[in-house]
């Protein structure tokens, strides 16, 4: 298990194993977070996942509240986010009852922020079922809805009670899905942890197979990796800001995409980009670029060539820095496994990495 403790009212626990959804059941029964839980699903999770929850609870005499939203990113909304909330009012859920995400990365961030907001903050509890969710949007208490401006523009910090990340879960996942995941997986290593990036390196064939073993310390390790990172900032003063090693340049790509790739992929090409750029600056020794991409080469993350326009890519980098009010920042690697964030990155040579890709 790993706990996270930090600058928050409480602490909490991220509980990692396959086959731990008994233990969800026994915890919602024994009420320990809340009475009713409200089981928030998307439409995928609710056939995979929670008509079985809601059997195993009801056999046990309780009798959760099941709400579905539609599977994807457009459910990040204010409203589905305001439905969400007249649903439980109208079914007479109270203070003391819990909300339980059980999905991905969306249906975490919209749960997270309608438990924080419902009568102003009730117990919430996560079941992340995708890597991404398991890997990063579970961990860390970041919860949000899109507006018409910007992604995650609409939310708040509200930390869960206890997440619980169950690899079996993992096993139906898309390939697209998995390769998303990874590439957090291996971002949390290439920032904070060499030994970690060595370990991924050694035993990709398993994590692509999603052997249990390895994937339980693969979500184990990047769950504390997280959770340290965290809970020395919470809110994003400065350190936690390492996290966003590849995603300058990756939301870039991925609003060029238009949101056709995934997150994960796009943050891939992120963290290769700035990579090869660190070492063309004489910040990266060759030698960690060449570990830096073979880890990915071997994960399947990030290889060839992408259509994109670089002067745009470049064009949106620096939109970006115009709505949050400052410099474009660049998470850098000064070695591998320790990241430096920089407002003063030599921009001319991620142009140059970018038309190299393309
Ligand atoms: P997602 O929740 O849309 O899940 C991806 C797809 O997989 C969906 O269609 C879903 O229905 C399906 N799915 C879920 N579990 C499954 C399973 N076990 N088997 C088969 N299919 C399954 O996407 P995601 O990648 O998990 O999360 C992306 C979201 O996470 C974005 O909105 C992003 O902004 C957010 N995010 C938040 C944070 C944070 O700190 N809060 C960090 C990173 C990303
Ligand atoms: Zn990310």
């Amino acid at each position: 298990d790993v706990i996270l403790r930090g600058d928050f009212d409480n602490s909490y626990e991220i509980t990692v194993d396959y086959g731990i959804m008994d233990e969800v059941v026994s915890d919602l029964c024994d009420e320990k977070f809340g009475c009713t839980p409200v089981v928030i699903c998307d439409e995928n999770t609710r056939e995979l996942f929670g008509h079985e929850l809601v059997e195993k609870l009801a056999v046990k005499g309780v009798d959760p509240l099941l709400l579905t939203v539609p599977a994807g990113e457009n459910s990040k909304s204010l409203d589905v986010f305001g439905s969400l909330l007249e649903a439980m009012l109208e079914a007479g859920i109270t203070r003391q009852d819990v909300v339980v995400a059980l999905g991905g990365g969306v249906v975490g961030d919209l749960s997270g922020y309608v438990a924080g907001s419902y009568m102003r903050g009730i117990n919430f509890v996560q079941v992340p079922t995708t890597l991404l969710s398991q890997v990063d949007s579970a961990v860390g208490g970041k919860v949000a809805v899109n507006i018409s401006g910007g992604k995650n523009y609409c939310g708040m910090f509200y930390q869960p009670r206890r997440v619980y990340s169950d690899i079996s879960a993992l096993d139906t996942l898309p390939e697209r899905e998995i390769l998303s995941g990874l590439g957090e997986v291996v971002k949390h290593g290439f920032i904070y942890d060499r030994d970690f990036v060595e370990f991924l390196r050694d035993n990709a064939e398993k994590v692509l197979k999603l052997d249990k073993e390895v994937m339980s310390r693969v979500v184990s390790r990047c769950c504390e990796i997280k959770a340290d990172v965290v809970s020395r900032d919470e809110k994003e003063g400065g350190m936690r800001r390492i996290l966003n090693y590849g995603h300058t340049v990756g939301h870039a790509i991925e609003t060029f995409a238009g949101y056709k790739k995934s997150h994960g992929e796009c943050v891939a090409y992120g963290m290769r980009i700035v990579a090869r750029a660190c070492s063309k600056a004489g910040i990266l020794s060759g030698d960690d670029l060449e570990l830096h991409d073979e880890v990915m080469d071997r994960l399947g993350l990030a290889t060839g060539d992408i259509d994109i326009d670089p002067s745009l890519i470049m064009e949106l980098m620096k939109r970006d820095k115009k709505v949050k009010q400052g410099a474009v920042v660049i998470v850098a690697l000064d070695k591998l496994g320790h990241a430096v964030v920089r407002e003063d990155f030599p921009l001319e040579l991620i142009e140059a990495e970018l038309k190299d890709l393309s």
